[in-house]
């Protein structure tokens, strides 16, 4: 994307009427309604999650109570005022992020300019974005506008998280949530959007880009632009394309797993794993994925009706169903304890794929969860002889790991460095010489400034500056907390690790999902803003590709890594 006046398609696309709103009827209808009548309120709430076109619809409200010549109620996109307002030379519409002025001042800047009546046009409209995060004494200073609002003043308050909003501001305001999108009224923009630009897409393609958007027209948009800017030149963007591009797995992929799961057949659903893992898909998504797909087993084996609730395309639907009723209520609750036990231990631990292959094999044998089937309703038996072997088979696994684990420890223990062990012992960067370091010279300096005492922890580690340290140890939380469950996905993939200039740097398997944030402004700012929310810090990210072939530790610090092993060892 070298041409610096490429326009992304959620920007170029972002309708500029009522009419161009997808999936938003009632919404439209009541708002067109008030203009009609000319019964406009003076402060309008509006709630949901992000891309779900509440600034857009905000702003159209505001053209269309100022437009000369409405029509129906939408703003004509000719008279004087919408020309201006499509120009922002307008001064009849202010627009605040209060997630980056959330001060008391900045909203006296506002209501200062409340009381001089708009010199053209009839209102001046207030779009305050973001209003959940303007402080206290902001937010009384708003609430005394409201309170008295003069006739021409219309506030629209847009927000992700109403609850956190005083119950003095909510009931001044008419409400309206924004919920998310239906996959198919994305998928019908998508293509619309496509038919426009000339790009060929399969429509599965489109429906696995919509549903991926997780409700976001925005998410819709920016997944469709990567997907064509990766595909560009390479003819039809396929479903398969799609799935590559965005490192997602087939649900037909999942199907065959939990089939052979299922059968018992651990050999073939092992070799699923290994081919997912061969195609370097990243484990972790591949389980989250899965447990979602479970999920949706669940739904359906507890009653077809909730069919409706899937937002699945039919054919995934169909396949599905078949699956549902394959297996007892009982074994898919099973299997999401077993993965989402998985999901937790794979998170820290540096052998993922064993313990993958442990949830595998557990899963194929219904007796076999050791000492934890006693307190588990859903384990009726044990003592079947192949269920014994398996055991055995698994507690030698555990027991690998455990020594594993421990041969690490006393690495550590014994001065940072040593063979075998190169994330926290070797090259360890200071802030600034992280690539002059060569490999091994961190632990050569360290080992005399701590001659005969037995070290707490290696000495290097003490260069991450605080605030990365408090996002990676609560890196989890900090992810589950994250209201985008698009960003939520991606950010998953990454592997945290410390820039050169102290900065977090987030390393990702695929090109994909570094330029979500590279190339996507609104992606980083929402994540960077949520960061500086949580750790009241402004916590510098910087957003890498790892390419292809290059192990994460050869290049990059495992921060989640080093930070653990410090806290293992303090204790
Ligand atoms: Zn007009």
């Amino acid at each position: 994307m070298a041409d610096t006046h490429y326009l992304a398609l959620y920007r170029k696309y972002r309708p500029l009427t009522f009419e161009d709103v997808r999936g938003r009827d009632t919404i439209v209808r009541t708002l067109k309604n008030q203009i009609v009548s000319g019964r406009i309120g003076h402060s309008y709430l509006f709630c949901g999650t992000r891309g779900t076109g509440k600034t857009t619809i905000a702003k159209i409200f505001a053209k269309a109570v100022n437009c000369e010549d409405p029509q129906d109620g939408s703003p004509c996109g000719h008279c004087s005022s919408c020309l201006a307002i499509a120009e922002n030379a307008n001064l009849n519409v202010v627009e605040m992020d209060a997630a980056s002025n959330n001060g008391v001042d900045d909203i006296r800047n506002i209501i200062d300019q409340v009381s001089y009546s708009p010199t053209q046009g009839r209102y001046r409209v207030y779009i305050i974005d973001e209003v959940h995060m303007l402080s206290t004494p902001a937010f009384n200073a708003l609430l005394k506008t409201l309170e008295e609002p003069p006739e021409y003043a219309i506030f629209i308050l847009a927000t992700t998280e109403p609850n956190r909003l005083p119950v003095t501001i909510l009931s001044r305001c008419q409400r309206y949530d924004f919920g998310r999108l239906a996959p198919d009224v994305i998928a019908g923009r998508l293509r619309e959007v496509c038919d426009m630009e000339k790009l060929d897409a399969e429509d599965k393609a489109i429906r696995y880009i919509a549903s991926a958007a997780d409700g976001s027209m925005r998410d819709g948009l920016s997944i469709l632009d990567q997907c064509n800017a990766f595909n560009y030149g390479q003819g039809t963007l396929t479903y398969e394309k799609t799935l590559e591009i965005l490192g997602a797995v087939d649900t037909g992929v999942f199907s065959r797993f939990f089939r052979a799961m299922h059968t018992g057949d651990a050999a073939t659903a092992l070799g699923i794993l290994s081919e997912i893992l061969r195609e370097g898909r990243e484990i972790m998504q591949f389980v989250t994925d899965y447990i979602w797909y479970l999920r949706n087993l669940m739904m359906l084996n507890a009653s077809e009706k909730t069919a409706d609730m899937l937002d699945v395309s039919a054919d995934n639907l169909a396949q599905m169903l078949e699956d549902a009723r394959l297996a007892e209520l009982s074994e898919l609750i099973r299997a999401i304890r077993i993965f989402s036990a998985l999901q937790e231990q794979i998170r820290y631990a540096a052998n993922r794929r064993i313990l993958a292959e442990i949830a595998v094999i557990r899963q194929c044998t219904p007796v076999m969860d050791g000492a934890g089937a006693a307190e588990d309703p859903l384990e009726p038996r044990a003592g079947d002889p192949v269920a014994d072997a398996l055991k055995e088979r698994i507690r030698m696994l555990e027991e690998k790991l455990q020594s594993d684990e421990q041969r690490v420890s006393e690495m550590i223990r014994a001065g940072g460095g040593g063979q075998g062990f190169s994330q926290t012992g070797q090259g360890y960067p200071q802030a600034g010489q992280r690539q002059a370091q060569p490999a091994g010279g961190a632990a050569q300096q360290a080992a005399p400034q701590a001659p005969q005492e037995p070290r707490k922890a290696p000495e290097l580690p003490s260069a991450i500056p605080d605030d990365v340290r408090r996002v990676v140890n609560g890196w989890s939380r900090l992810l589950a907390a994250l209201p985008s469950s698009y960003l939520k996905s991606l950010l998953q993939k990454a592997n945290l690790s410390l820039g050169g200039g102290g900065q977090l740097l987030l390393v990702f398997p695929n090109r994909f999902g570094a330029d979500m944030f590279n190339l996507n402004e609104h992606n980083r700012t929402e994540f960077e803003n949520y960061l500086s929310e949580k750790t009241g810090k402004r916590v510098p990210v910087e957003y890498k590709f790892l390419d292809k072939g290059n192990k994460f530790t050869d290049n990059y610090v495992d921060l989640q890594d080093v930070i653990r092993m410090e806290i293992e060892i303090e204790d």
